[in-house]
């Protein structure tokens, strides 16, 4: 805990000089000081504690300061913390390599570590472009994506967020122009009818000697709305990109690593994109990175095209202590049962949430894995919920007319009833 004033003081430099993520330098929704956290709890500077729901935006998997990955960063940092990747190579990137090869789809061989999930979607689309190019066909470098998508902050991954809903519509005029079908409305658990392919297969059949890639979150979009849609949709999305020769490009920043109850969420339909994004939970929340998978099909023909080579390279590229925890965390997540608790997870999310489709303020809730979803009718004014929720105890950060949960696995019933109790109680109270 901190003294009341050094609380001010800190809070008041904060607001003077620092910028958040989507808000005003100053004057934005005030921020929350924090000085540690442990498990499932994050603790504030003035000594309260708050239940995690958010897992620090889909990262926190493990929950925080987790011994296991602690020690990971710890033993690495006897080595090297850091040696540049161009020219030079280590074993954690080279382990890291090889594990994430063995656990994402059969066809994906090739790795490109980044630093971010946005960079990661920008090489992604470069290699797309690059592809093409290789085949001789270089009219193929735009993007094919659905609406209420969401694939990072700079400027190709802008392009290829939902251009009205997506916080990037000032910059459309500085932005590569790309094409979007509509979002299918079918549900997870919904059969996936010929009205829900009927955009994506129009745009396709129209614009594919344009188009290099179909870039998609497989089967939750996350920022963009966080709408869940069936897996049959992806699987038909796979079948017309091979049909109309556009690669396919999954975005599984946000779903990756257990998240909607399969490892990757591509397994839900059993498809295997030609490059795949991964990053946030990757190093269980610790560091900042992220990685392109291409198959062999798609790296190869780059290499043999001209100029042979994909130019992008980080200065943090495949970053050692990055390229420990990340192996570490996911030992860790193959040691547990990550299923199970996942699934438990679930079964008490809905088990607390679903009742409040009755409240008058809510229109959808809808619930996947370990993510929980309150659609509410009116967007929420973000500081008084959130200051309700702080002082019920519980860490969630609501965005538009979104309530949602993201806890960490490793939280217990106990707590997660705690979160959900408190979002019925605070939902149920906003105004009508
Ligand atoms: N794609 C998806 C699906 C995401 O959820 C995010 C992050 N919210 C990104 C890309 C961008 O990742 P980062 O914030 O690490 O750049």
């Amino acid at each position: 805990m901190l003294p009341a004033q050094k609380i001010e003081e800190l809070s008041n430099y904060d607001y003077d000089h620092i910028w958040h993520p989507y808000s005003a330098m100053q004057g934005g929704v005030p921020v929350y000081p924090v000085i540690s956290a442990q498990g499932v709890r994050i603790r504030l500077a003035n000594g309260r504690q708050l239940i995690d729901g958010m897992a620090s935006w889909w990262c926190a998997v493990h929950g925080y300061n987790h011994p296991v990955l602690n020690r990971a960063i710890q033993c690495q940092l006897e080595d090297m913390s850091h040696v540049m990747f161009g020219g030079l190579t280590h074993p954690p990137a080279v382990h890291l390599a090889e594990k994430l090869i063995e656990i994402t789809p059969l066809a994906l061989t090739s790795v490109f570590f980044s630093d971010s999930g946005s960079v990661s979607v920008e090489v992604a689309m470069k290699m797309a472009i690059l592809y093409w190019h290789a085949r001789n066909l270089p009219g193929k470098n735009r993007f094919a994506t659905i609406r209420n998508g969401y694939h990072g902050d700079t400027f190709g991954a802008m392009s290829v967020c939902d251009p009205d809903k997506g916080m990037h519509g000032l910059y459309s005029d500085s932005l590569s122009r790309q094409f979007f079908a509509e979002s299918p409305d079918c549900r997870f658990d919904a059969p996936c009818t010929k009205r829900d392919m009927k955009s994506l297969t129009e745009l396709l059949e129209q614009h594919h000697q344009q188009i290099a890639a179909l870039i998609l979150e497989p089967i939750v979009q996350g920022a963009g709305g966080m709408r869940f849609y069936a897996p049959d949709y992806l699987a038909r999305a796979r079948k017309l990109c091979n049909k109309y020769q556009v690669l396919l490009i999954a975005d599984e920043i946000a779903t990756g690593f257990g998240r909607t109850g399969k490892f990757f969420a591509c397994e839900h339909a059993a498809v295997t994109p030609d490059i795949m994004c991964i990053g946030k939970a990757l190093t269980g929340g610790y560091m900042s990175m992220a990685a392109t998978l291409a198959t062999s099909e798609v790296s190869k023909t780059i290499d043999q095209g001209d100029p042979g080579v994909l130019m992008h390279g980080p200065t943090f590229m495949a970053n050692p202590l990055a390229c420990a925890v990340a192996l570490a965390s996911i030992s860790l997540l193959e040691d547990t049962d990550w299923q199970g608790r996942v699934k438990s997870i679930e079964k008490l999310l809905d088990a607390q949430l679903s009742h409040c489709i009755d409240i008058p303020q809510v229109k959808d809730v809808r619930i996947l894995g370990a993510i929980g979803v309150i659609e509410l009718h009116q967007a929420v004014d973000m500081e008084s919920i959130t200051e309700q929720f702080v002082n019920a105890g519980v860490w969630l950060r609501p965005f538009g007319n979104l309530v949602y949960l993201m806890p960490p696995y490793i939280i217990n019933d106990s707590d997660l009833t705690k979160l959900c109790r408190a979002v019925s109680e605070i939902v149920g109270n906003l105004p009508e």
